[in-house]
């Protein structure tokens, strides 16, 4: 049973089915590869989730967010999302845990509007049909969330961008004592469907909150939330009954605030509680692992920012040190091996056009099982030596390694 608390904010699992992208997830190497390395961050390119927002309204445009509204809203709720995922916290469960805390490496991209290039990719719909203008978290009756109506009737760039849709409660059933207005939403693979987010913002206005406070506000309690169904898009699961392919993620002990450090409640970004600012390696690894497997609906969802090349993010793996990339990779810049040092790569990585390797003296480049090509249809510029002698540095090709799609 979920305590009264819990039930301020509920995310309602959708079906097993939409997950399957993930569980049939096809990346190079082991998931746990694709954990961002802290003593090497920069091998880690922060990947963007392209996503477009839309605003469901009544026929007369009531009940939502208007105009002048929605971009204020949606571009700081963005901003706060994002900077939640920037600054999450280490695990409040099991005490004493030892769990690191490492940089999420994601963020989202808001998209440009289809209409126009200049403005952000928020859209307004003035619904006709009664039965969809508002959400509905009844199971039984045909506009519920489970429902695609939404996605199927006003979904852009499907599959490329997250669509993600805002609701409101019925006024109706806002002005029934027995209905409880909640946080709530899902997050299929392709699409998120969240609704209060116009009725905190309305209570915040009514508490005397000024326009610009309470725009904040309403964008820092949804961020929360947005969070959690992205992370479900992106293929997490909740954590409370485990089973979600991590062992360091906590049962959920039903609790969604305390102030007893001694006593502390959950704040996995999965579970259920006020804080959901907390996301565990494991959790990472899953997310990042389906942005390697380039037939996931999650890589499709990137943009694709390793197409140009960024001569300030080059790679640099300095004199002495040995490195061995185990997991996929979208670089963004030249890869450079300094003197006597060495690079092993067993799994996929693009470069840009133009991006080169770029091999010191006595540096070496083993490509022991893996590729070094470029996805985005074009060609990256291949192997150079520092020195016209080479000096002794030394390209390997084991277990069928190579490249292509270079200029030769
Ligand atoms: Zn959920």
């Amino acid at each position: 049973m979920l305590n009264r608390a819990i039930r301020n904010s509920i995310c309602i699992l959708i079906s097993w089915v939409l997950f399957i992208p993930t569980l049939n997830a096809q990346f190079c190497g082991n998931r746990l590869d694709y954990i961002p390395d802290t003593s090497r961050i920069d091998d880690f390119p922060i990947r963007y989730v392209r996503i477009n927002l839309h605003v469901i309204a009544d026929a007369q445009g009531a009940y939502n967010f208007d105009d002048s509204l929605s971009i204020q809203f949606f571009t700081s709720l963005i901003d706060i999302a994002n900077y939640k995922l920037r600054v999450k916290t280490s695990m409040n469960l099991p005490l004493h845990n030892t769990v690191p805390n490492i940089p999420c490496r994601y963020q989202y991209q808001l998209a440009s509007s289809i209409n126009d290039a200049t403005v952000p990719a928020i859209y307004l719909h003035m619904e006709t049909n009664p039965m969809y203008q508002f959400f509905n978290s009844a199971h039984t009756t045909a506009n519920n969330v489970y429902s695609t109506f939404w996605y199927d009737t006003y979904g852009i760039h499907k599959g490329d961008e997250l669509n993600v849709f805002f609701l409101s409660h019925h006024p109706d059933s806002l002005n029934s004592r027995t209905y409880s207005a909640k946080d709530q939403g899902v997050g299929p693979a392709k699409y998120v469907l969240m609704a209060n987010a116009f009725q905190l913002y309305q209570q915040n206005i009514a508490k005397g909150m000024s326009k610009n406070d309470a725009i904040v506000n309403t964008a820092s309690l949804t961020a929360n939330l947005l969070n959690h169904e992205i992370g479900h898009s992106l293929g997490l699961m909740h954590t409370w009954n485990g089973g979600d392919g991590c062992d360091d993620t906590p049962m959920n002990a039903g609790c969604w605030y305390s102030n007893d450090p001694a006593n502390p409640c959950s704040n996995n970004m999965m579970d259920y509680n006020a804080a959901q600012s907390a996301i565990t390696p494991c959790q990472l690894s899953i997310i990042h692992s389906n942005f390697a497997d380039k037939k996931s609906s999650q890589y499709q969802l990137l943009a694709p920012i390793w197409c140009e090349k960024k001569d300030s993010l080059k790679i640099i793996i300095y004199p002495n040190e040995h490195i061995v990339w185990s997991g996929s990779k979208d670089l963004e810049g030249d890869i450079i091996i300094r003197n006597k040092a060495s690079l092993e790569i067993k799994c996929i990585v693009s470069l840009p056009k133009n991006a080169k390797v770029v091999l010191y003296p006595e540096a070496s480049l083993i490509l022991n099982g893996g590729l070094i090509t470029n996805t985005c249809s074009e060609k990256w510029k291949g192997i150079q030596y520092m020195k016209k002698r080479k000096l002794k540095a030394k390209v390997v090709y084991l277990a069928g390694g190579r490249i292509e799609n270079y200029i030769e």
